[in-house]
């Protein structure tokens, strides 16, 4: 059975790494995945027995609440603020200020009162660390920045030193807080998208009208209709699920269009901000296609559903939204790694300064066995632990990345996973395919040549009608040919064309190697468009030039990628040799490819990874094998082609080449964002650690300083969200 949870109270995309996989070693679940963007779990499991050992595995970990289970809202945003962090740490700091007070001016017996004041500055903010401690040691998670916190004030108290004991768990706390309103407003940005869908579509429903004279409904047989009954369109609000192709919608001025579908009404206004992140009017007219998530800004229009909502745009983005994972990328899992052995480390060395520092400080000084300064070690071993505590790098790279999936999202750019992210950063090599991703993908037949013959409208109508057949763009162009031939049946031959059979005899569609392969020959056209030839039975028909514009984008999209990151520039292409360098001519390729089907796209593509990272654009026609192989694959936004979308990592919504520059740069900025928190942290963490444990740092200092390495690293992480120029 499955099983999704709304949860509350998941600070890092770490811990989500760690509770799903407790999730999974429970005997009986058969998967499990936490999100840590949307804050959901879902959970496959064997039986409502095995269901409540996974709640109480959810409820036992941090600070984790299940919200809803099963709920349709599970992908609303959470919208927890921080109001409640915010007052206890104000009634906290409150009884700290007038703590401090009390004991530097009050003479004894009223400096009790500060120890009071103390004690209740303690409470709001120190008892939950205690208990979430407790929670974690009772779970066998031991080493954590809870634990570290709970040793180092309740060591402080023991010392005697009030004022540090509470400043320890104030000023963590307040770090605390302010990360988790930047967690909070980067996981904002990814969910915008959410707002895409529509909460309800208006269906018309055609009914039959009683008319209204009355005796219609009357048993009476004598009575004659004296005047027609009316079909009468109703309008009924349903969700967007449950529309079904074929029906017809209303959309209304202002509403977002549910799902995809087929312009019925003469013209429509559309704006396509939400979908593409750039505000974008267009007028639509009557056949033409709208992608739900449109939004209206004209008249009301109606339209016929020609996909249901899990196929249309808006489904497919939302499902790669959900399924976006932060976890993966190297550096986090280098981070992961640090943190498992750093922390035990961390701790034993501590207790090695509270125990054998004062122990060996007896014998230096000749007291014999005996311990000397036992209480300033022992600050000391605090302090340490404290400056220790590797929140700022745990928290800080998630964050980067997410920040960045965050603002990629922003632009029309869907990530699947930080991992992509690092990946396009790192590229050495961008392959771009050529038609539809290079080049518009709108075909239209520009020339004709016939053999000897064979008339002009015989040509066009035999290719028209085996190209009906085919997905590819060429095919396009064949659409409003008209054809009296009927086709028994035809196939695609990736890369080549199409192969038909009219009348039992077969048909060839496609470049000249498809015809060469079958033993047609074909003659040498020279020409500036893709050439389609034709056969029939073996005789050549003749060529048909079919014309595609190179996307006005291209040239200066790939001149910005080489500025931006020295990237050698690849084509892959199906098309022959001629045309292709043409085409890499015009738009400044390095290096072409030519004449290549589905199989050797993989092989250069393979062979192109040797040299490092290797980003390939595509548009999942006949290429979606390379995409899967490629480190990062991009696929261009017609959302129409399910194929590319599902097989790529990163999604261009807008379908403009030129998106990509902005994905590369956010990528860059975030991977330097990633690196200068890892050193910066820890190579501030190391000096602070070395003074700790000279103990030339002061308990409440060190928070001070531990608060402040994790701020500073959070807010570089949120400036991937800073204009990119
Ligand atoms: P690209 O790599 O440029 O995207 P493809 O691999 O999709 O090209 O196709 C390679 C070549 O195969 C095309 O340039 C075209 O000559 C031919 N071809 C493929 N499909 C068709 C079709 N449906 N009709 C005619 N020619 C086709
Ligand atoms: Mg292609």
């Amino acid at each position: 059975m499955k099983t999704t949870f709304k949860i509350s109270g998941l600070d890092c995309a770490n811990c989500a790494r760690e509770l799903e996989e407790k999730l999974v070693a429970l005997n009986g679940v058969q998967s499990a995945t936490v999100s840590f963007i949307h804050e959901k779990i879902t959970l496959v499991c064997d039986g409502q027995e095995t269901l409540d050992r996974a709640v109480e595995v959810i409820t036992h970990f941090e600070d984790v609440k299940i919200v809803s289970q099963d709920n349709a809202l599970l992908t609303t945003i959470n919208d927890e603020n921080h109001k409640k962090e915010w007052i206890l740490i104000a009634i906290s700091a409150l009884f700290f200020v007038v703590g401090i007070f009390c004991e530097r001016m009050l003479k004894m017996p009223w400096q009790v009162c500060a120890y009071i004041s103390y004690g209740l500055a303690y409470l709001p903010v120190g008892v939950p660390i205690l208990i979430a401690t407790g929670k974690n040691i009772a779970h066998g998670r031991i080493f954590d920045e809870n634990f570290l916190m709970t040793v180092a004030s309740v060591g402080a108290v023991c010392l005697g030193e009030y004022f540090e004991g509470v400043a320890v768990v104030l000023l963590y706390q307040i770090g605390e807080t302010l990360q988790g309103m930047a967690v909070r407003s980067s996981r904002r940005s990814i969910t915008h998208l959410m707002e895409l869908k529509s909460e309800y579509a208006t269906l018309l429903v055609q009914e039959e009208r009683v008319c209204a004279c009355g005796h219609c409904h009357t048993k009476d047989p004598t009575h004659v209709h004296d005047h027609a009954h009316k079909t009468e369109f109703l309008q009924k609000q349903v969700t967007p699920e449950t529309l079904r192709i074929d029906d017809v919608v209303l959309v209304k001025a202002g509403e977002k269009v549910p799902v995809d579908g087929i312009l019925l009404t003469d013209t429509a206004l559309i704006d396509t901000k939400a979908l593409t992140g750039e505000a974008a009017l267009k007028r639509a007219r009557r056949g033409e296609e709208i992608l739900s998530g449109c939004i209206n800004t004209g008249e009301v229009f109606t339209m016929r559903v020609t996909r249901a909502y899990d196929d249309s745009a808006v489904g497919k983005i939302l499902e790669m939204v959900e399924n976006a994972s932060v976890g993966k990328a190297k550096p986090e899992k280098f981070i992961t790694k640090f943190a498992k052995y750093y922390t035990p480390i961390v701790c034993l060395f501590a207790l090695v300064l509270a125990v054998f520092c004062p122990f060996f400080n007896g014998l230096v000084i000749g007291k014999g066995f005996r311990f000397v300064n036992a209480e300033r070690w022992i600050q000391s071993a605090l302090t340490f632990l404290v400056v220790s505590c590797p929140c700022a790098l745990i928290i800080s790279v998630p964050l980067t990345y997410f920040a960045g999936m965050g603002e990629c999202a922003k632009r029309g750019i869907l990530v699947k996973g930080a991992i992509y992210l690092e990946a396009l950063s790192t590229a050495r090599t961008v392959a771009f395919d050529k038609t539809g991703t290079l080049t518009e993908g709108n075909f239209t037949v520009c020339a004709a040549q016939t053999a000897q013959g064979v008339t002009e409208e015989e040509l066009l109508s035999t290719a028209a009608a085996v190209e009906r057949f085919s997905a590819h763009p060429i095919a396009k162009a064949f659409e409003e040919i008209s054809t009296a031939f009927a086709v028994e049946r035809a196939q695609e031959v990736a890369g080549r064309g199409v192969v038909g059979y009219v009348d039992g005899q077969e048909v060839l569609v496609g470049n000249a190697q498809l015809l060469a392969e079958k033993g047609v020959k074909t003659p040498d056209v020279q020409s500036p468009y893709t050439l389609v030839y034709v056969s029939k039975a073996g005789a050549y028909l003749g060529v048909i030039e079919v014309g595609d514009k190179i996307r006005t984008e291209t040239k200066p999209t790939l001149l910005t990628l080489k500025r931006l990151g020295k990237f050698d520039l690849a084509m892959l292409t199906g098309d022959n040799a001629e045309r292709a360098k043409k085409i890499a001519d015009e738009v400044g390729m390095d290096v072409v490819f030519s004449g290549l089907l589905p199989d050797g796209k993989l092989k250069i593509a393979q062979s192109l990874q040797q040299n490092g990272g290797l980003v390939y654009v595509g548009d999942g026609i006949n290429d979606a094998p390379v995409m899967r192989v490629a480190d990062c694959a991009v696929s261009m936004g017609k959302l129409g082609s399910a194929a590319a979308v599902e097989a790529s990592d990163l999604v261009l919504i807008s379908d403009n080449l030129s998106a990509l520059c902005d994905g590369v740069k956010i990528s860059k900025k975030t991977r330097r964002i990633v690196l200068q928190n890892i050193v910066g942290s820890i190579v501030m963490k190391c000096g602070f650690m070395v003074l700790g444990a000279f103990g030339v740092l002061p308990l409440w200092l060190a928070v001070f300083a531990d608060v402040g390495v994790m701020l500073v690293a959070t807010l570089n992480a949120l400036r991937v969200r800073k204009k990119i120029k």
